[in-house]
């Protein structure tokens, strides 16, 4: 698929905008946010790039995607909505089972998705390569994408996003994690120079080292850290802090953020500033990196 940005009506690329939200120790350095979340209106930002070389490389007769994700997951949202304008079937295969169907899947059986049900059990395959196998035979001419659009040919539409910052190039990236393609996509891209922060979405200390560092060349400079003080419990997990803080970032900004990711990735941020983490003078991009409709009930 040539001109994919063009087929989808993408707004690329997206807008870097300074923020003065009201932080102590924020005058020390200069903070903007890539508007990632900008880049559609309904597909999220990091999912569009991570999808985009596979999207855009598809061969002709591949009919059909099948991926995997829960029941308010952006990655099939934005892949489903993508099928949809691209002519390809989606088969989403979703964890649990949702006798009242979220609005995300709502969403996605309106645009053309077959929704298939499995077991907490039987997701746990979704990385075995005999069940990869056994989807392809399922499925003749169908590509398989894994959960999150986390893949190999995933870091080069993420590094697009590093590079179109190249004019005024920061020190540092700052970003969500959470299975780990968007940070490696990310460091894969950097300058000498200039580092990649990660925060941990949820609990995985060493496990979501391990997921970034499979993307990554073995002999690569560690160029990149994640910061594991701010999952609040765990995937999903939230407070009255972490919402209030939210809405008052939302009043501040204009930036609508949510508990999920960007929340997370905004409180961390904060804490660091005010904490004075980061050199006098530092310039920081946080990316916005979407994410909006999983808040929906
Ligand atoms: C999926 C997602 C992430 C996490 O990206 P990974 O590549 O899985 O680490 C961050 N933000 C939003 C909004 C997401 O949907």
């Amino acid at each position: 698929m040539k001109n994919l940005e063009t087929h989808l009506a993408l707004s690329l690329p997206s807008p870097m905008q300074t923020i003065s939200p009201k932080w102590k120790g924020l005058r020390e350095i200069s903070l903007s946010v890539k508007r990632d979340d900008l880049i559609h209106p309904i597909i999220s930002g990091n999912k569009f790039r991570k999808l985009r070389s596979t999207l855009t490389e598809m061969p002709d007769d591949v009919s059909t995607i099948v991926s995997f994700g829960g029941g308010f997951s952006n990655h099939i949202h934005a892949l489903a909505y993508c099928c949809m304008k691209l002519n390809k079937k989606l088969v989403a295969y979703i964890r649990g089972n949702y006798p009242t169907p979220t609005p995300m899947l709502e969403d996605i059986s309106q645009w053309g998705a077959q929704i298939v049900f499995v077991t907490k059990a039987q997701y746990q395959r979704r990385h075995e390569p005999k069940y990869i196998y056994e989807l392809n035979q399922k499925y003749p001419n169908a590509i398989v994408v894994p959960e999150g659009g986390s893949m190999q040919a995933a870091l080069s539409g993420v590094a697009d996003m590093v590079n179109e910052t190249s004019t005024m190039p920061p020190d540092f990236f700052i970003s969500p994690v959470a299975s780990g393609a968007t940070l490696a996509g990310i460091a894969s891209a950097l300058h000498k120079d200039q580092k990649a922060i990660g925060v941990g979405v949820l609990k995985g200390e060493g496990y979501l080292e391990d997921l970034v560092r499979a993307f990554l060349p073995i002999q690569a400079d560690k160029n990149w850290h994640i910061d594991h003080r701010f999952h609040f419990g765990g995937y999903a997990k939230n407070n009255d802090e972490l919402i209030n803080f939210c809405l008052e970032f939302n009043e501040q900004t204009g930036i609508a953020i949510e508990p999920v990711y960007s929340g997370k990735l905004f409180f961390a941020l904060r804490h660091m500033i005010e904490n004075g983490e980061f050199a006098t003078g530092s310039h920081i991009v946080a990316v916005h990196t979407g994410g909006l409709q999983g808040n929906r009930k």
